[in-house]
């Protein structure tokens, strides 16, 4: 049977019954898939994603200077998304530097499991400030629940065919259906709503763990203004919500005194490889 029966018909069945949840702003999200089998079926995914990736080669060293600024400032974040959503101390957090000077994308599935690709670095080259306000909005999709959201729509829309190009045909087949589904989230657009709460959550949180929240609205800027090749991937799964800039500006002054009490003694996490 192809991955695209295979996403549709028993994962129905096997996911917890069609409910609705309520996100952290109050809002209503679709919930094929509890929070729970998102984090365990993120865990299926992200080890055969990132397992290809590795075998080919393009997995960036833990040593080199990239995963250690990634890890450095992941460390910070994590450590206030757990102040957050204390529960989430027992996520696997981990995060890998995907080697494609292509791609310009970022993603976070359910359960802390996170990749940045070489792309986003190079070609936006966002200052720390900039990479921590990336990191904080992806996480922020993540502690808002949205990648089993998404996971849901992915399932409900019968969309495996998209899959295509982010793993391979042996790996899909091998896959179990709802872990199918989250491979497919990270790669399917967030709701401009989702996109609104994880501005607000994610600009917080880098706030917290000591990172500039005037970074937020010039690492939209400078997103927006990537040339070469098509507009990057991150803007097509993280898609603009009205008066994005205008919101962003409006939360950064609010977010100063977290930024200036943290700047001095931001705690950290250390945060684990996908192969540990
Ligand atoms: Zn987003």
């Amino acid at each position: 049977m192809n991955s695209i029966n295979r996403l549709f018909v028993p994962a129905l069945l096997a996911v917890t019954v069609a409910a609705c949840v309520v996100s952290p702003t109050g809002r209503r999200q679709l919930a094929l898939v509890s929070e729970d089998s998102a984090i365990v079926a993120s865990e299926e995914a992200y080890a055969m994603q990132i397992g290809e990736l590795r075998d080919a080669g393009k997995i960036v060293a833990e040593s080199s200077s990239a995963a250690r600024r990634v890890d450095a400032i992941t460390g910070r974040l994590v450590a206030q998304a757990i102040e957050m959503r204390p529960e989430t101390a027992d996520w696997d957090w981990s995060i890998e530097v995907v080697d494609d000077p292509e791609v310009v994308n970022a993603w976070c599935m359910a359960g802390g499991r996170m990749a940045v690709y070489t792309g986003l670095l190079q070609k936006v080259d966002p200052t720390d400030d900039e990479l921590a306000q990336v990191l904080a909005h992806e996480i922020s999709h993540a502690l808002a629940n949205h990648t089993a959201e998404r996971m849901s729509v992915a399932i409900a829309a019968n969309a495996g065919v998209l899959l295509a190009g982010v793993l391979s045909e042996d790996s899909q087949r091998a896959m179990s259906n709802v872990a199918l589904a989250a491979a497919l989230a990270v790669q399917m657009p967030n709701s401009r709503t989702a996109e609104s709460e994880a501005d607000e959550i994610g600009i917080e949180l880098a706030a917290k763990a000591g990172y500039n929240p005037n970074a937020a609205i010039s690492l939209w800027q400078k997103m927006g203004s990537v040339s070469g090749g098509g507009p990057p991937q991150f803007l097509s799964t993280h898609p603009s919500p009205a008066n994005r800039q205008q919101k962003l500006a409006e939360l950064a002054p609010q977010m100063m005194a977290y930024y200036e009490q943290a700047r001095r003694n931001a705690p950290t996490r250390s945060i684990a490889r996908a192969g540990d």
